[in-house]
């Protein structure tokens, strides 16, 4: 991999952080732009790249199958450092890509061109590519086309950044509700109340918008928040955290009593009828719950927690609500953070790269494309920060790894 400097490469991260857009579903305003690149120049692959510390991850994409790749020999890593397109007309006869394994293997790529997206701050969080396995010229025109669709991209996620509600539902956005939810439970945590938090998620809403059509299914999603509203206190907040995905915080409310709020949710949603293009029908949803007391874990923990509940009762047999388990004692993971880091081991001589998403004095949790081949012990290195400390596996799960320092 190439020298990456470190102090741009961490404002880079904080900048890509704050879009809060890394794994979030597919979504049509992004499928749009990889649609028109792959239309306007007739390529088969089309993707919007964002990078974190150790991989490309698409948020849209033609032609490809997989939603993520390792970071190192990926083109756009060489793309994000440039202020200008790149374009290798055919990468065989260019010798920084002719050996690239996504030049040798699928998709053997011939042609790029990648745009930089720039952030506001002038940061390069990601990049809009357009590919082919056949080499390929490129007009100056079509490459200000890229560039403009890749100033489209940014100004969807600027203005989404700015934007605190969502315009189908009136839920709070995504990162609106972050934010508020965050400071609710800072107060929460400084009066010593109880706090809950509801995350549900409709139910087979795939096969309402097959069924009834896509119209029909905003219909849905936003009668069913207008419901909730009319359900929860003026103070409960209600974002739209995912497409058909909504987060509810509940605070002054214990575990019981939240569990009574997303039953009656759950049957108020159910009891909705919608025209229909042929007949009336109905929807459900299923609700994960988790509740914290005084002693307060993060908006993080709690989403998790929750999410998990939720998984949980999708697995039982949807339009259902599963508590999470009582929160156990905090294990001391830390803060969210956004770092690019290293697994070192074999006495130095073996890397792996790695995103870090929490750190604290403790331990860390490490985003790997794959957990396979990292050892029990290795040194975490932080090159951003001067920071490298000889860690343990306390949990190892696919593509995620919580450590503890030795
Ligand atoms: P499950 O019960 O497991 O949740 O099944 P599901 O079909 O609801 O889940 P899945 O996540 O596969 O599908 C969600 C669907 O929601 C896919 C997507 O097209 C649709 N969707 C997401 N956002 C919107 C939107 O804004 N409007 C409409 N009409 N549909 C949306
Ligand atoms: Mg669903
Ligand atoms: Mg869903």
């Amino acid at each position: 991999m190439l020298e990456i400097d470190q102090f741009n490469e961490q404002q880079r991260l904080d900048a890509l952080a704050r879009f809060d857009i890394l794994d979030t579903p597919e979504e049509e305003a992004f499928d749009r732009v990889t649609r028109l690149v792959s239309r306007i120049l007739n390529v088969p692959i089309a993707t919007v790249a964002f990078l974190d510390g150790h991989r490309q991850w698409f948020k849209a994409r033609r032609g490809i199958e997989t939603c993520e790749t390792a970071r190192g020999p990926a083109f756009c890593n060489l793309t994000i450092r440039e202020s200008a397109p790149l374009i290798v007309t055919d990468t065989l006869s260019d010798g920084r890509f002719a050996n690239n394994p996504f030049v040798t293997g699928p998709p053997y790529l011939r042609f790029y061109a990648g745009i930089p997206l720039r952030s506001a701050e002038g940061q390069n969080v990601g990049t809009l590519c357009a590919m082919s396995p056949e080499p390929r010229a490129i007009t100056a025109d079509e490459i200000a086309i890229l560039q403009d669709l890749a100033a489209m991209v940014m100004d969807t996620l600027e203005l989404r950044e700015l934007a605190s509600v969502d315009g189908l539902t009136g839920a709070l956005s995504r990162h609106a509700f972050r934010e508020m939810a965050t400071r609710e439970l800072s107060l929460a945590k400084r009066h010593g109340h109880e706090v809950s938090c509801l995350l549900f998620d409709l139910d087979h809403f795939k096969g309402i918008n097959d069924v009834h059509g896509h119209a029909a299914g905003d219909e849905v999603l936003a009668a069913s928040v207008a419901t909730c509203r009319r359900i929860l206190r003026e103070s409960d907040l209600i974002g739209r955290v995912g497409g058909e995905e909504f987060a509810v915080l509940l605070p002054y409310t214990g575990r019981q009593a939240a569990m009574n709020v997303a039953e009656k949710l759950r049957v108020t949603i159910a009891a909705q009828r919608f025209a229909g293009a042929e007949q009336p029908f109905s929807v459900t949803a299923s609700f994960g719950l988790a509740a914290f007391g005084p002693a307060l874990a993060d908006l993080d923990t709690m989403l998790q927690r929750a999410d998990q509940a939720l998984y949980a009762a999708k697995d039982q047999g949807r339009d259902r609500c599963v508590a999470a388990e009582a929160a156990e004692v905090e294990s001391g993971l830390g803060r969210r953070v956004l770092k690019a880091g290293q697994i070192v081991f074999n006495a130095g001589r073996s890397a792996i790269d790695c995103t870090v998403k929490r750190l604290s004095d403790q331990g860390a949790r490490l985003a790997v494309l794959s957990s396979a081949g990292v050892p029990d012990r290795f040194k975490l290195a932080i090159a951003a920060d001067g920071f490298s400390r000889t860690c343990e596996i306390a949990r190892k799960a696919e593509g995620e790894l919580d450590v503890r320092f030795a």
